[in-house]
């Protein structure tokens, strides 16, 4: 398709595409101000003229995500999406309810090409990049669909977002932006396998969101047994990406550390954990495993979760046990298209 997807440009990149187009600057902001509220049809789009809507017609598109399954947690009332994208791609969606707001999870790709054993959403491979506005469509989708303002923003759904940076990057612009959805950046939680280039990338662009690190391990040996990117970059050369973030934003990191049982859940997983991220500005959040049928990865029980948090705790390292939401509906990552995919082949 050659027509450009309106709602993958920022205000700055509508702008210089109605110049190119001998129309006024000025519309840019108008045609932004649509499209980020959910309008899909040019003739909605009352403050234009007749004939640049024509032309808006001729020359562009606005993408469209909808909804092809939606799944609501009789426990706690997190929403699972299944969207459907404009060439029948699947992907999903997770809207999570919060005392503070709602937190939409969102996908970057279509699929995922990192292969960390643990996760569904890698299984089947990378199928394609998304579009910065496929990313906004899916918040815009569940928010008109639940009918009420998402807050925060967690790219945690499938795919590797640093691996589709310049994407992500329109999308961290555009969902930022004051006449769109107007989410601050300390609302936006990047979650990365670790890319190691990409991550000094994001630190010299200065956009101040959250970055969660998903390091899953406390050494190299341990880690390439999960992690495929393990072998491409060491924890140390991680972990000095990670300072280098912090020195030129000023942010906390997260880590992100699954548990499973018998394999990074011992004292000295625990100890070495410890050793690795003191006196950094730094959290870690522990997540007991989604156990994957096909790996046989099983979650430690909780008293074994609390003596690793113990374990951090003492030498002054925050740790917080994450809640599992939707557990009755497949809410982990890439769960769920993984299920329709195998249901389409059957
Ligand atoms: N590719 C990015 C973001 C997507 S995954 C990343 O790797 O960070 C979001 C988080 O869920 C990551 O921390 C990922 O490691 C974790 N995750 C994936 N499968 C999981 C599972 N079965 N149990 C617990 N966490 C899992």
């Amino acid at each position: 398709m050659d027509k450009k997807d309106l709602l993958s440009l920022t205000v700055e990149e509508i702008e210089e595409l109605l110049i190119s187009m001998n129309e006024k600057k000025f519309r840019g902001k108008q045609i932004f101000e649509w499209i980020n509220k959910g309008v899909k049809n040019f003739d909605d789009m009352t403050n234009l003229s007749k004939s640049l809507r024509e032309k808006l017609k001729e020359n562009t598109y606005i993408t469209n995500v909808q909804i092809k399954e939606k799944l609501i947690s009789d426990i706690d009332g997190t929403t699972k999406y299944l969207f459907l994208l404009d060439d029948y791609n699947i992907i999903e969606g997770v809207v999570m309810k919060y005392k503070h707001g709602l937190t939409a999870c969102i996908s970057t790709q279509v699929g995922c090409a990192m292969g960390c054993t643990f996760c569904a959403s890698t299984l089947e491979g990378l199928v394609r990049n998304l579009r910065a506005g496929e990313m906004i469509d899916q918040i815009l989708t569940m928010q008109e669909d639940i009918g009420e303002r998402i807050s925060n923003i967690v790219l945690m759904g499938s795919g590797e977002p640093l691996n589709n940076l310049k994407e992500t990057v329109n999308f961290l612009k555009i969902v930022n932006d004051e006449k769109g959805l107007n989410i601050g950046n300390r609302h936006i939680t990047l979650s990365t396998s670790g890319l190691v280039p990409q991550i000094k990338e994001l630190a010299d662009l200065q956009i101040p969101i959250n970055l969660a690190i998903s390091l899953h391990a406390s050494n190299d040996d341990l880690r390439k047994r999960t992690m495929p990117i393990a072998k491409k970059y060491s924890i140390n050369e991680l972990i000095n990406s990670c300072q280098y973030y912090i020195n030129k934003t000023n942010r906390r990191i997260t880590f992100e550390y699954a548990l499973i049982k018998g394999f990074n859940d011992r004292d000295q997983d625990a100890n070495e954990l410890s050793n690795l991220l003191k006196g950094m500005l730094c959290h870690v959040n522990l997540i007991p495993v989604n156990s994957v049928e096909e790996r046989g990865y099983m979650k430690p029980n909780m008293k074994d979760i609390k003596r690793f948090q113990n374990i951090l705790h003492k030498s002054g390292i925050e740790a917080t046990i994450r809640r599992e939401m939707g557990s009755d509906i497949n809410a982990a990552c890439g769960q769920l298209r993984r299920k329709y995919l195998q249901n389409e082949q059957k």
